[in-house]
Parts: structure tokens; sequence; C-alpha cells
């Protein structure tokens, strides 16, 4: 896709403020976290998770008609396993994301979980079923307790405080001089990007869906910071079905499985070690990292 480059005009101005306006509205509807899955609840049966295996059997998928933005893609990713998706900048990976959360159907092929086509059950049980956390977590205008919350009405502030306990939240939380009643969002208190992430992983903790997926922030961090976020990852992604995109190796090394994408097909596929071996693409990226760098570049 062609990206486009925002005019330094007025008109720019107004453009963007007026998506501004309409990206805050769509937040506070919960419209960008929480995006809307296509299909009715009609008669369809619900989603029943026994497992969480999650199955992409050759999918094809393009946004535009004559566009292919995923070509026969497969995998397959047994109930609590971790499958880390790497590759450039434009390989497909938010879109294998987009397509589990089903924000688009599939042109060809099936995605599955425990066998059930995700188009055959309700798009509501599939919500339920499948929690998403963003590198850049939205909050809407309104207290952190509602912003963990996110629509869980009958959630206890007891809950609450024990997700964001998990999600290493809780500490900067009461330091606010109203703690769980301080506002945040656009007119509220700033949150720094890595507290937003927190929020972001207690909002998901406190759904505990049977299926995560996980993009990994890149954002910079400081180092202490940075191992706090990845102590609530592992809390996050313990016990559950996980497709992550991963910017960090650590994470692709602890992955049960790895995607190589590039340009919407699989190149690879295998563990930390067999990739090695292989001599591929994914060794090549790693002898770029022989240094001290930890995260991918580039990706
Ligand atoms: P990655 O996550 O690996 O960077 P993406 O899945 O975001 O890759 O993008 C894959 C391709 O699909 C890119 O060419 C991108 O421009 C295109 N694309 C992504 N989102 C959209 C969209 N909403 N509409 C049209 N094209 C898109």
């Amino acid at each position: 896709g062609q990206r486009f480059i925002w005019p330094m005009s007025q008109f720019g101005e107004l453009v963007n403020l007026y998506q501004n306006a309409r990206a805050s509205a769509e937040r506070i509807f919960g419209l960008m976290d929480e995006p809307k899955t296509l299909g009715a609840d009609g008669d369809l049966p619900e989603l029943s998770v026994r497992n969480g295996r999650v199955e992409y059997d050759d999918v094809t998928f393009g946004y535009e008609d004559d566009e292919t933005v995923l070509e026969d893609v497969s995998f397959d990713v047994s109930g609590g396993e971790m499958l880390a998706l790497v590759g450039p900048t434009g390989a497909g990976k938010s879109t294998v994301l987009k397509l589990l959360l089903r924000l688009y159907d599939v042109d060809d092929g099936q995605i599955r979980v425990d066998g059930q086509d995700i188009r055959e059950v309700t798009p509501a049980s599939l919500r339920d079923s499948v929690g998403y956390v963003s590198q850049d977590t939205y909050l809407f205008y309104g207290s952190v307790r509602d912003n963990i919350a996110y629509g869980q009405f009958d959630a206890t502030n007891e809950e609450i405080r024990e997700a964001a306990r998990a999600a290493d939240a809780h500490e900067f939380i009461t330091d606010f001089s109203d703690g769980y009643d301080t506002e945040v969002g656009e007119r509220g208190v700033k949150l720094s990007g890595g507290q937003r992430q927190r929020i972001g992983i207690a909002r998901v903790l406190l759904r505990d869906p049977d299926i995560l997926l996980l993009d990994e922030a890149t954002s910079d961090v400081d180092t202490e910071t940075e191992l706090r976020i990845q102590e609530s990852i592992e809390e996050l992604v313990s016990d559950r079905t996980v497709v992550a995109i991963a910017h960090r190796l650590s994470t692709v090394k602890d992955a049960d499985q790895i995607l190589v994408l590039e340009d919407g097909r699989v190149e690879e596929r295998g563990t930390h070690d067999e990739l090695l071996a292989e001599d591929g693409t994914y060794a090549d990226l790693w002898g770029v990292q022989a240094g001290e760098l930890e995260t991918i570049p580039g990706m």
C-alpha cells in the first residue's frame, strides 16, 4: 500500500482536526480497541473454546479486490502455546491478527478455533474469547477504574485491583491523589506509554480471554520499566493461546513456534533453534542481532 503524507497546509490541519475528533469518538465508543467484528449473531451457535487451538488453513486475503496481502498462510497453534510472528514492516503480521478478530473475512481458506470456523459462530462469543493488547492502548475520558473495566460492568473493585496488580499498574495508580478514581484520557491525567500499556494489560487480564493477540510495543521505555512490562506480559501469556507480533528477541526465543512472514507468505516456520539451523531469513536476522541489540531492526 501507498503511504499518504499529509500536506503541511491549513487544509491538512483541518483534516487532522476532523480525524482527531472522529478518533476520540471512536475511542469513547470503544470501536478502536474493541473494533467491530463482522457478522451478526443470528442463529449461529456460540464459539465453544475447549483447548484454544487456533488454525489458519491456506488463508488468502487482500484489503482490495485486486490485491493479495496474505497468500496461503497456514499455521496451527495448540491450546496454551505461543506463536511469534516476525517479518519486515508490511509483511502482513497485523493483518493476521485482524483476521482472527474478524475485522475482515478471509477471501479464501479458513480460520478455526477448536475446529469451529470463526465465521460460523456468533461475533459476540468470538469477541469474548479473543483478547487483544495493542502497541497503543486507547484510554477514554473516565476513571482509571472504568478504563480497566472497559465494559465489564459486573467487575468488582477487588477484581479490578487484582488485574492492575498483575499488570504492575496498581502502584502508579495509587500514587495518584484520586487513586482508581483519577480521570485519564484526553482531558485527564496524562499517562506515559508504559503506563498506558499496563492499563491495556490489566484490561485484558480482567477479561481473561482464552486466546490472546499481542502486538508487542516497540516504544522506548527505560530498562526497568521494560523489565516490569515483560513480567506482566509473562503473566498475560501464561495459560492462554497467544499469537504475538514480536519485536523483542527474548519473546521470539520463548515462543513455541516462529512464523517468518515476508510479503504475505510464510517464508519459514519452526522453533528458534530449528530456524537457526535452517540458515535462512531468520538466521540472517539473528546474525544481525549478534551484537547487543535487543530488538529486531526494521520490524
Ligand atoms: P505488518 O503488520 O507486517 O507491518 P500489515 O499487516 O500491517 O503488515 O500490512 C500488510 C499490507 O497490507 C501492507 O501492504 C499494508 O499497506 C496493507 N494494509 C494494512 N492495513 C490496510 C488497510 N486497512 N487497508 C488497506 N491496506 C492495508
